[in-house]
């Protein structure tokens, strides 16, 4: 099937781009993935949006975005992308079930979450050991749990398990916290939060299920053990382009290049939020960069048809 504007990606991103693209009658096609809405479908209350002074929850937010894209007429398929074309003209998109043709191609796949990358670790995903206190911290009720990173995501994710778990303990491989000092503070005055300074995780213990870490003092290299009921690792996040690789230029952490905001290596491919971001990585930035994205896939298909596209 033959589409003027393919964007991939449901998230802030790619659903900003697709309520302009679809408002400037670029007819858009968003991709949305298997897992529609991204990031924020994991975040509970996002506080910084605008135009929600009481808050939002994040797949609220998500859901008022798709419903505003799909008021201008968005089509959505809901699959992911296995492999791209854009070499060929237009550029094929390989999607689960179909092969999709786009003269112009918004990239806003986003990035995931990342994993300390032990054997251990693999075995005890889903066991015990998560990355997403919203989907899975009520299993957590009353329970004691580590947290591990400094960033603002680890002190998120400590804030929001702080209300359920009966301890927190947040693990974290310095002596001091990247994250914002407001979110730092807001951590520190829960009674049920502590913070465990120049450690880092060796092992996780059990087999069946999470029992308990081993953990590594790395001033001293000591190592102790601890009983743990659950583990949140919370230590960034890595691009969504392993399906680009040799398409397009990416850099050595497998983030899209790009040039003048939202351009990729790649004539009438454009990049939109995380995927491209890895400095702010805000929904509002995400958003921005989506209608970036559009305007510049709007100017190119207009190049197109007058050819002066060279
Ligand atoms: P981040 O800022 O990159 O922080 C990652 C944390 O994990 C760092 O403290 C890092 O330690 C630690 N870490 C990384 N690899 C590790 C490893 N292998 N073992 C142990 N620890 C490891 O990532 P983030 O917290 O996900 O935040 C990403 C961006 O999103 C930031 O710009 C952040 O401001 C934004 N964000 C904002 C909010 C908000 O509420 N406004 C919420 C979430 C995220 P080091 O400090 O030693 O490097």
């Amino acid at each position: 099937m033959k589409n003027k504007l393919v964007i991939i990606g449901s998230g802030p991103a790619g659903l900003t781009a697709s309520i302009y693209a679809a408002r400037g009658n670029l007819n858009p096609l968003v991709i949305a993935g298997r897992e529609a809405g991204g990031q924020l479908m994991l975040t509970t209350d996002v506080d910084d949006f605008p135009g929600f002074p009481e808050g939002i929850q994040g797949p609220d937010l998500m859901d008022k975005m798709r419903k505003q894209a799909e008021r201008f007429g968005t089509r959505f398929v809901s699959e992911d992308v296995l492999s791209v074309d854009l070499k060929s003209k237009p550029f094929v998109i390989k999607t689960e079930t179909s092969d999709l043709s786009a003269d112009a191609l918004i990239l806003a796949t986003g990035a995931s979450a990342m994993w300390l990358g032990l054997e251990s670790e693999k075995k005890l995903i889903g066991k015990g050991i998560s990355s997403c206190a919203v989907c899975d911290g009520f299993f957590f009720k009353g329970k004691n749990i580590i947290v591990v990173g400094g960033g603002d995501t680890a002190m998120r994710e400590a804030q929001y398990l702080s209300k359920l778990a009966s301890k927190v303990t947040v693990v974290h491989r310095r002596d001091s916290l990247r994250a914002q000092p407001a979110l730092v503070e807001l951590v520190k005055s829960k009674p049920n939060v502590e913070f465990l300074f120049n450690t880092t995780i060796e092992e996780f213990l059990g087999q069946e299920k999470l029992i308990g870490v081993r953990l590594k003092n790395t001033q001293d290299e000591s190592s102790s053990e601890m009983d743990i009921d659950g583990v949140f690792v919370a230590i960034g996040h890595i691009p969504n382009t392993k399906f680009l690789k040799g398409q397009i230029d990416l850099d050595e952490k497998g983030y899209l290049v790009v040039h003048d905001e939202t351009k990729t290596s790649v004539p009438g491919v454009f990049s939109a939020g995380d995927v491209s971001d890895y400095h702010y990585r805000q929904a509002v930035t995400a958003a921005g960069a989506g209608c970036k994205a559009s305007f510049d896939a709007e100017e190119y298909l207009e190049n197109l048809q007058t050819k002066k596209v060279v």
